[in-house]
């Protein structure tokens, strides 16, 4: 099998936008899919392809030095033996077998849920700390943040109750009784939010007798305030 010359860029910025776990799916989907660079932005970074035009996928599998040649090379092989071709080859491709070899799986971060309880542990650490360390810290960090992905289980709606809950209110929170805070830019119905009285993780019916349409600042309070 004739393995194509690799191409690296200089160029990092994609590469370093993205996770361990995103790059290894660019670069799997590339290898063995043959997934041009715009279905990769769309499908495994999460972008609007529209608008990226698959320069993000094309970033990171340039500055790996995967050029066109490269698409859809492993097409049909299996993991292991792509990982068998890239080592017998005279080039390094350790930087690139790492996001294909299942054995050294890249983890995700997990599900959104334990994604936010450890970005407010973190919040609780930096607040615990001085402000001279925090802005010794800001001022050396990255600014462009680090994409991810992250996976998240809901309930699906009954798009009648949202409905009905939002005709009953009549464009008046059903909590402070207060006029909805704005109106909706897609269709100009007054904002307000449907809310399960009794959540549904923990049981609560969709129902028109557990759910209150109530404004934007109620609902926060609902669920961080201290009657929550
Ligand atoms: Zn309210
Ligand atoms: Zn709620």
């Amino acid at each position: 099998m004739e393995i194509p010359q690799l191409k690296p860029s200089d160029r990092s910025r994609e590469y370093d936008s993205y996770s361990d776990e995103l790059r290894s799916e660019v670069v799997k989907g590339w290898l063995f899919d043959g997934l041009p660079h715009r279905t990769l932005d769309r499908e495994v970074l999460g972008l609007d392809s529209a608008v990226s035009k698959g320069y993000q996928s094309m970033g990171i599998l340039h500055f790996l030095g995967m050029k066109r040649e490269f698409q859809g090379l492993f097409n049909g092989a299996s993991f292991s033996e792509a990982i068998q071709h890239l080592q017998k080859d005279h080039q390094d491709f350790s930087a690139i077998i790492k996001y294909i070899d299942p054995t050294k799986k890249t983890a995700g971060n997990g599900t959104l849920e334990s994604l936010i309880k450890t970005e407010e542990s973190e919040i609780k650490k930096a607040q615990n700390d001085s402000s001279e360390n925090r802005l010794k810290r800001i001022a050396a960090a990255k600014k462009n943040p680090e994409r991810i992905r992250v996976y998240s289980y809901t309930y699906k709606r009954n798009p009648d109750i949202v409905a009905e809950a939002l005709a009953r209110a009549s464009g008046k929170c059903e909590r402070c009784k207060n006029k909805a805070p704005f109106v909706r830019a897609s269709d100009n119905s007054p904002y307000l939010e449907v809310h399960h009285v009794k959540s549904l993780v923990n049981g609560g019916e969709d129902s028109l007798e557990n759910v209150m349409a109530i404004c934007p600042n109620c609902h926060r309070e609902m669920h961080f305030g201290t009657i929550a």
